[in-house]
C-alpha cells in the first residue's frame, strides 16, 4: 500500500523533504490547508525558521488541526525548524512563537550559533545501521531536556568540541526529530526509518 507523507509547504525546505520521501518510496503532497492534511497518513516539517512557520501555521489556520492531529497520534518528522516546531517547549525564542508539543522535550533555538553558524559532522544515530550520518547543522536548535518515553537517537561526537555530548535526533512514539538536515546530503536512511515508522504506525 502507498503511504501517503505530506510535507508542510508554509515556508522552508519543501522540495528537498519531497524529493527524499519519493526516494524512498512514498507518495507525497503538499500541505497547506485542513483538508491537505486530512489526505496524508505522516507529516514532514521542513527546515527553515520556525518563527515564520509559527507565525504562518496561525495565518493558514493550521495551527489548531495540526496540533490536534499530532495529538491524535498522526506521525510526523521534523529537521531543524521542524524539531523546533515539535517541541513542547523552546527556549531562545521569540515569545509569540507557538509550538506543537507533540514530542515532550526542551529545544534551545540557534542553539550552536553561539558556536559557529553552521557546520557538519558524522553522527552514529540509533536504528540506523552501515556508515555513520554525515549531519548537516544550520542555525540549529539542539535538545536540552527529554521526557520519560523520549528515546535519545544521536549525540554530538567527542570531536564537535564544546558541544559534544548535546542531543540532536530524538524519537517519542511516531515522531521523529533532527537538528540536521538529511535532505540535503543524499543520504536517505533517515527518510527510510521515517517511512518504515509510518508504515509500522
Ligand atoms: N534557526 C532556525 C529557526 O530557528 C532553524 C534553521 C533551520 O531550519 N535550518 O527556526
Amino acid at each position: 500500500m502507498t503511504v501517503r507523507i505530506g510535507v508542510l509547504a508554509l515556508q522552508g525546505d519543501v522540495r528537498e523533504h519531497r524529493r527524499a520521501l519519493e526516494e524512498v518510496g512514498a507518495a507525497t503532497s503538499a500541505v497547506r490547508t485542513v483538508a491537505d492534511l486530512a489526505a496524508v497518513d505522516a507529516i514532514v516539517i521542513p527546515g527553515g525558521e520556525s518563527t515564520t512557520m509559527s507565525r504562518l501555521l496561525g495565518v493558514f489556520d493550521l495551527y489548531d488541526p495540526l496540533r490536534a492531529a499530532l495529538a491524535g497520534g498522526l506521525p510526523a518528522y521534523g529537521s531543524c525548524a521542524g524539531m523546533i516546531l515539535l517541541a513542547s517547549e523552546v527556549l531562545d525564542t521569540r515569545p509569540d512563537a507557538r509550538c506543537l508539543a507533540a514530542i515532550d522535550m526542551t529545544v534551545r533555538r540557534n542553539a550552536f550559533g553561539r558556536q559557529v553558524d553552521s557546520f557538519e559532522t558524522d553522527l552514529h544515530v540509533a536504528g540506523i545501521d552501515g556508515a555513520p550520518v554525515r549531519a548537516v547543522f544550520i542555525r540549529a536548535p539542539w535538545v536540552e531536556r527529554v521526557g520519560d518515553g523520549v528515546d535519545v537517537l544521536a549525540r554530538v561526537p567527542a570531536e564537535a568540541g564544546e558541544s559534544a555530548g548535546t542531543v540532536v535526533a530524538v524519537q517519542q512514539g511516531v515522531t521523529l526529530a533532527t537538528s540536521f538536515h538529511p535532505e540535503v546530503t543524499g543520504d536517505l536512511r533517515i527518510h527510510e526509518h521515517f517511512l518504515s515508522m509510518v508504515r509500522r504506525g
